[in-house]
This record gives structure tokens, sequence and C-alpha cells, in this order.
């Protein structure tokens, strides 16, 4: 019995991650299709026009680079060939980096090195 109920538990919990990962993905092609309607198939950045098979190039960025902000309006979409979309999250890297502290980047590097040790924490922390 005991058997059966946890490979139930695994089971439900895969199919969890599944279900979430279809929502996730019918989410951004909700999305996408909603820009596509609302703008005219233009790279905002380039210029170029798209049509047809072409439109798969073109691409949703988020202005303030926040994929759960969706405002129907679109406000926070432009729309972007792959190629300008690539150059605009490159920019916001290197932007970022000139604003970093150092001393930020140095914690947020130990902490992906050991990422057992800050689970440790936590647990610890739960009675
Ligand atoms: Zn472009
Ligand atoms: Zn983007």
């Amino acid at each position: 019995m005991s058997i059966n109920s946890k490979k139930m538990s695994a089971e439900n919990r895969s199919q969890l991650v599944a279900e979430m990962r279809k929502e996730e993905q019918q989410r951004q092609s909700g999305y996408r299709e909603q820009a596509l309607k609302l703008f005219p198939h233009v790279c905002a950045r380039c210029g170029r026009e798209f049509e047809g098979q072409k439109i798969r190039e073109l691409t949703v960025h988020h202005v303030d680079h926040n994929h759960d902000n969706n405002p129907p309006s679109g406000s926070n979409w432009a729309l972007l060939c792959i190629y300008c979309h690539d150059h605009e999250h490159t920019r916001g890297v290197q932007e970022d980096r000139e604003d970093d502290n150092p001393d930020d980047r140095q914690k947020q590097d130990s902490l992906s090195h050991s990422p057992f040790a800050a689970l440790g924490k936590q647990l610890k922390q739960k009675p």
C-alpha cells in the first residue's frame, strides 16, 4: 500500500510539472499571437518586415524584461526580429554589469557554487 501511494505521488508530481510546462507554453504562444495581432509585422528596431514563414523570426520582447507582465494593451511588448532581440538583451546585460555592485556579484557567485549550503540553511531554519 505504501509503495503504491509513493508511486502515485511521483506520478502526480511529474504530471503537475508537465501541466505547468504546458500552461507556460500556452501563455507564451498566447501573448505572441496577441502581439502579432496588435502590431504590424515589422521589427520595432531595424524595421524589417516579416510575412508568411518568416514571421517565425519575429519575437515578442518584454520592454521591462518581465515575462509575466503581459497587459492586453500590449504596452509591455515590442516585436523584434531574433537578431535585434538578441542585441536588445545583450545590451541590457552589459548595462546591468556596469551598474553592478562587485560585492553583490561575489555573493551571487558563491551561492551558485554551493547550492546545497544555502539549502541546508533553509532547512535548519524550519522548526
Ligand atoms: Zn530587427
Ligand atoms: Zn526580450
